[in-house]
């Protein structure tokens, strides 16, 4: 956003009190990012330093009605068509980095010896690692058959938040326990496993939290009231 001169953004063009649903009137823009009116101030962050997130402030912004996208009202709808294939996307991203700190933790473990042996020979080492394996698979799996059914036109999302709540679940435990197998070289930025668990809690928040396809799937798949 530091460089960027377009934007998309998602606009209320119908008062709440003319819609039935909250998600009805809103439309999509992609336009000008018009800085003399658009106040836009970076975030500073535990992670995701390659993409910046901002705070954007706008007031009397007229935007040009040929930048709407779509359907004037439709833009919920729109932003909802990218929503299961996102989460799968940060899926397979908290995966690739739940592999990658079990990997550089197997390694560790393997050359590191104390009293005499290597840690990794210990089962208090060898088996929370095999766990974050067998959690990781059964993660990839789900992210695999979310993918598939997204490809073959499936619009549900339960297998998305699924797989994505698996992956980002999976990731980070194997983070944390990367860090701690490294012990106080885990802490030390040096090895790297520290940053995989400061990247592997944001896949937990965003695009949805943990809690929230936890309220999903309780409703939409349980039938259970909805709880929010
Ligand atoms: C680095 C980063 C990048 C992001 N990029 C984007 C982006 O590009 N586009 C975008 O639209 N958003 C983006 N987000 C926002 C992200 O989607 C939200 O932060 C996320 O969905 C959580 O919403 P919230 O922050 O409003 O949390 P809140 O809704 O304030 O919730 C706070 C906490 O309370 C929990 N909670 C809330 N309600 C309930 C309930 N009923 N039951 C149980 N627990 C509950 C939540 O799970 C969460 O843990 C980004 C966030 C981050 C951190």
């Amino acid at each position: 956003m530091d460089v960027a001169n377009k934007i998309l953004i998602l606009v209320r063009t119908t008062p709440l009190a003319d819609v039935k649903k909250p998600t009805q009137g809103l439309s999509l823009f992609y336009t000008d990012l018009d800085r003399s009116i658009v106040k836009v101030t970076e975030i500073p962050k535990m992670g995701r330093c390659a993409v910046d997130s901002n705070v954007v402030f706008f007031e009397d912004w007229k935007v040009p009605r040929e930048d709407l996208i779509g359907q004037e009202g439709d833009g919920f709808k729109m932003i909802m068509h990218g929503m299961n294939a996102e989460r799968v996307l940060v899926g397979a991203e908290a995966l690739g980095i739940g592999y990658a700190a079990l990997r550089r933790a197997s390694v560790y473990a393997k050359e590191r010896v104390v009293f005499g042996r290597p840690i990794g020979q210990n089962q208090g080492i060898q088996h929370p690692l095999a766990e974050c394996w067998m959690n990781l698979e059964g993660a990839r799996l789900m992210i695999y058959l979310a993918g598939r059914l997204y490809d073959e036109g499936y619009m549900d999302g339960e297998y998305a938040n699924a797989g994505k709540f698996m992956a980002a679940e999976a990731a980070f435990k194997a983070a944390e326990r990367a860090v701690m197998t490294l012990g106080g070289m885990g802490y030390a930025k040096e090895y790297h496993v520290e940053r995989y668990l400061r990247e592997a809690t944001l896949a937990r928040i965003a695009p949805i939290s943990a809690e929230l396809i936890k309220c999903y799937i309780g409703q939409r798949v349980l039938g259970l009231p909805k709880s929010y």
